[in-house]
């Protein structure tokens, strides 16, 4: 480790000290038996915005089932399987034409991971992070989500417990879509709010 001009040791790439750091745990048999291994495949393959692109759809289509998850987020994803880490308490926040609802953590970068999966990197820089709960319109207008003037942006900072997703309004040419069709326009930043589900123009 060397030290920089300012004096603050300069540190190692975050995956060297993460390998270090298993190193020195298994050097001393801490690690059980294939306890690394699975946490690979929940972060890599289980935790998946394809998850809450599935919860959307069936929203979008079932209305008994989208009552459910705007009364208790947790149980309507519980249905599909979609629970552990980060997902103990869901709160699924219901978009409509006049209202748009964006997810933030002001503090860290806490998301829902088995229903969003892994926040992307912007979604942890400070910039995201200070700016779209001052100026949210711009930072969905950056990030190319235009919306109508008289929309009202609705910004949630995720708080200690509770883990957000949005319902993003079903857009229009949709109607005789099937749910697996819907799902394929569920994409991460749909369930974070600075996207909306778009329909490509071949298949309107
Ligand atoms: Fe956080």
């Amino acid at each position: 480790m060397s030290a920089t001009a300012t004096g603050i040791p300069e540190q190692a790439p975050a995956s060297d000290r993460a390998w270090a750091l298993f190193k020195a745990l298994d050097q001393k048999n801490l690690i059980p038996q294939g306890y690394a291994e699975s946490w690979k495949k929940v972060f890599e393959i289980d935790f998946d915005p394809k998850n809450g692109a599935r919860v959307v759809a069936r929203a979008w289509t079932d209305p008994a089932y989208r009552d459910l998850l705007l009364r208790d987020g947790t149980a309507a994803c519980a249905q599909f399987g979609y629970t552990g880490p980060q997902g103990e308490y869901i709160v699924a926040l219901e978009d409509t034409p006049a209202i748009k609802n964006v997810i933030v953590c002001s503090l860290c970068s806490c998301t829902n991971w088995p229903v969003l999966g892994l926040p992307p990197e912007w979604y942890k820089s400070f910039e995201y992070r200070a700016r779209v709960v001052r100026e949210p319109r711009k930072v969905l207008e950056e990030m190319g989500t235009t919306l109508p003037a008289d929309t009202e942006i609705r910004v949630y900072d995720t708080t200690a417990e509770t883990r957000y997703m949005v319902l993003p309004v079903r857009p229009d040419g949709t109607e005789d879509w099937t749910e697996e069709q819907l799902a394929e326009i569920v994409t991460k930043d749909c369930l974070i709010g600075v996207a909306v589900p778009q329909v490509p123009a071949t298949t309107n």
